[in-house]
This record gives structure tokens, sequence and C-alpha cells, in this order.
């Protein structure tokens, strides 16, 4: 077999591979608890199932162009105006099937073979796999672990050679939940500017802060940022639409251009239902957004204070998002039930079998003395969950 080099290179998701393991457990009539996948254990808000059910009995089956529906371009723009401050029109808006297709959308367009694509660590597991996939290659900076994942700007800087093209942002973060202030973004955006690059902002947790964390987007700067970034978002977080797969990329109207083009051999356009019911939900005030994001909270605040009064583990209060990072730094080296746990995958895989909890190992996201847990599941099995966990690793030798 004659394949490609570039493919046999690239890792599945491991956070979609375990939530996958979970759920054919759960399946299985076992009494799993997962802090696995990033997906709202909410439903998606009634009014937005109920334009997707209007738009297949109005007969809105068919493609629709390839950037999506020009309705829901204008209303995205227009949300996009409303959040942000600034000017955006329906050609800076192309709509994709996921903020990973929009991701993917927007190394394609910056990318060629060769270039470096710098990322900051711990990140999200497939940024490293998206850059490989344009034929990029990424390149690491180290946050400061001390300072809750606070961006070192030294390291940054000397990581910059003739060959990076692009950075990838992601505030709120996805794992650590670090949140960039306005003085951090502005700082970076110098440092964009100085060496000529593109930015690839991932902003797709910017609704869910906590403790009065503010959100500020690299593209507010101003309008050379603007033409310098490309915003991704999307529906799967704040609208509890994961599965309806709808994403969206705001940037300069030339890149959206290049942008559809590659879509419309890629994909083509995003489903046409999910666009409907997009189209509804964006209309609208998100009523239900309030009551999830102060269960998130709850659950957030709960998590801490249980994982900080449990031996051996610890974590700092992650501003956004709705992922606690778990240090397991004094566990590592250590053994439970006779099996030795060398990593983050051993943590994982360990406590999987030996106790029904599913976590996200750190080390695919570049931080192997760490677990991600999602709160995004609900307060009864965050409380078995970490009942486990505390008798797990206070039983290691
Ligand atoms: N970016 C980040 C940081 C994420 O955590 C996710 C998780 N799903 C995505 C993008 C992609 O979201 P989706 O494809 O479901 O829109
Ligand atoms: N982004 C979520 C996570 O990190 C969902 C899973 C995925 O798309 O990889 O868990």
């Amino acid at each position: 077999m004659r394949l490609s080099e570039k493919c046999q290179k690239i890792q599945g998701s491991v956070t979609l591979a375990i939530d996958a393991k979970a759920k054919k457990m759960r399946a299985d009539g076992m009494d799993v608890v997962s802090f696995g996948a990033g997906e709202p254990d909410f439903q998606t808000p009634k009014y937005i199932v109920e334009a997707a059910m209007n738009a297949i009995q109005d007969g809105q089956t068919k493609y629709t162009a390839a950037a999506g529906i020009p309705q829901l371009r204008e209303a995205v723009s227009k949300l996009v105006e409303k959040k942000m401050g600034y000017p955006c029109k329906a050609e800076n808006i192309v709509i994709n099937t996921g903020a990973k297709q929009s991701l993917l959308n927007a190394l394609q367009a910056v990318c060629d073979c060769g270039d470096e694509v710098i990322i900051f660590a711990p990140y999200w597991v497939s940024y490293p796999e998206m850059v490989k996939m344009v034929g990029a290659t990424p390149v690491f900076v180290k946050t400061q672990e001390e300072k809750n994942f606070a961006i070192d700007f030294d390291a940054f800087e000397n990581a910059i050679t003739e060959k990076t093209k692009a950075i990838i942002l992601n505030s709120p973060s996805n794992p650590s939940g670090a949140v960039l202030s306005d003085e951090e973004i502005r700082k970076i955006a110098d440092i964009v500017k100085k060496y000529d690059l593109m930015v690839v902002s991932d902003e797709i947790y910017d609704c869910l802060l906590y403790d009065g964390a503010k959100h500020f987007s690299i593209t507010q700067i101003d309008e050379e940022m603007r033409q310098r970034t490309i915003l991704i978002n999307g529906m799967s977080k704040a609208y509890a639409m994961t599965g309806w797969r709808m994403g969206y990329t705001v940037s300069d109207e030339k890149i959206a251009k290049i942008m559809t083009a590659w879509q419309s051999h890629a994909t083509g356009n995003p489903n046409t239902i999910t666009q409907y019911a997009t189209l509804a939900a964006v209309s609208q005030e998100n009523t239900e957004f309030p009551n999830m994001l102060k269960e998130f909270s709850a659950r957030r605040e709960y998590m801490l204070d249980r994982i900080n009064s449990t031996k051996n583990i610890s974590a700092q209060a992650p501003k956004g998002a709705f992922y606690v990072m778990v240090c397991i730094k004094d566990v590592i080296g250590k053994s439970y039930n006779g099996k030795k746990i060398n990593s983050s995958m051993d943590f994982a895989q360990i406590l999987l079998d030996e106790t029904m909890t599913a976590v996200v190992p750190g080390g695919p996201f570049g931080a192997d003395n760490y677990i991600r847990l999602s709160y995004a599941t609900s307060m009864e099995n965050i409380c078995k969950g970490l009942d486990r966990i505390k008798s797990f690793v206070e039983g290691v030798v």
C-alpha cells in the first residue's frame, strides 16, 4: 500500500476516542462516570429544535450556497457586530460544519507546506494535528504553569523564525480555562504585527466566563488586526448544539472567499437544516444560557473545592470554558493495585479500568503532569466521579 506520509502521522482525537469508549461502556450496562468530552449535558434549547423541525417541514432540505444561506451570514455578522463593537458584513462570515471545519479552513487559507504555526501549550488536542493536516509544522510555546498558564512573552518571541506564518490563540482556553487579559492580547498583537504574522483566534468559549473574567478578542484592537485574524466560533458550547455541527469564521472578505472556494469542494454547504436552526438561535435571545452558566459555575466551584482538599492532586481556578486541569504530578511514578502510573495516559487508562471513571490525559494536550476534567456533566456524576478519583489518588503507593 502506498499511502500518504502526511496522513499516517495524524493521531485520532483522544477526546473523541475517550468519549466513544465511555459511551460504549455505559451502553453495555456499566456504571461509567465520564469527565471526558467537552459536551454540554443540556439539551439544545427548544426554540432551536422547533426551527429545525419547521425547516424540514418547509422543504429546506436542499443544497445551499457553499458559504451558507445569506440570511444566516447576515444574522451572524450582526451578532458579531453586537458582541465586538466593530462593523461586520455578511461577506466576512463563512458558515461551516462545526468549528473544527472552521479551524481547518482557516489553516488551509493561511498555510503552505513547510510553514510553522505557533501553538501555546497546553493546547486543544486537535490544533497540532490540524496544522500537520495542512502540511505545516506545529511549534509549541510553553505557558507559565505557576501563573495559571499565562503567556511567556520571551518564549513566544524566541519561537518565531522566518518560517513562522501564524499563531493559534484560544481564549478562554481548552484545556486550561485561562483567559487572556486585554493587556496580554495587546502585547500579542504587537508581536504579530512586528513579525508580520496571521492569527487564528478560536473564541468558541467566549461566553463561558467566571469570577468576573471578561473576554477580549484580538479583532477588537484595530482594523489591521481584523485583517490579520480569522476568528473562529460555533454553536456547540453556548447553545448546546454539538451534534448539529455548526461553526463559523469571521475574517477579511478576501480570506472568506478563499475559504468558501475551498469548502465548496471539500464539503459543500454545511447542513441546511442546521443552518435554519442556527438562524433562529442567533436571531433571538438565548434565554437558557444564563441558567447553563449558573450551573457550570456551581459545578466548577464544587470541583475546585473537592480537588484541592484531596491528597496528591490540586487545581488552579480556571477563568473560563468548562474544564479543570488537575495536577497529578505527585501520582506519576506511583502504582495503583500493582499497576504503574508512568504518564497521564497511564493514569487515565488505569482509572477507567479500575474505577470506571473516564478523564482526558493531559499528554496529548501538551501537559503530561495533568488530567483534564470536563464539568459539562451533571452534579450527580461529578460527585460520584470525584469520590472515585479521591479513593484512586489516595490509594496509590
Ligand atoms: N475549538 C475548541 C477549543 C474546542 O474545544 C472544540 C470542541 N468541540 C472545537 C473548537 C470544535 O467544536 P465543534 O467542531 O463542535 O464546533
Ligand atoms: N472539544 C471538545 C473536547 O475537547 C469535544 C471533543 C472534540 O471535539 O474533540 O473535549
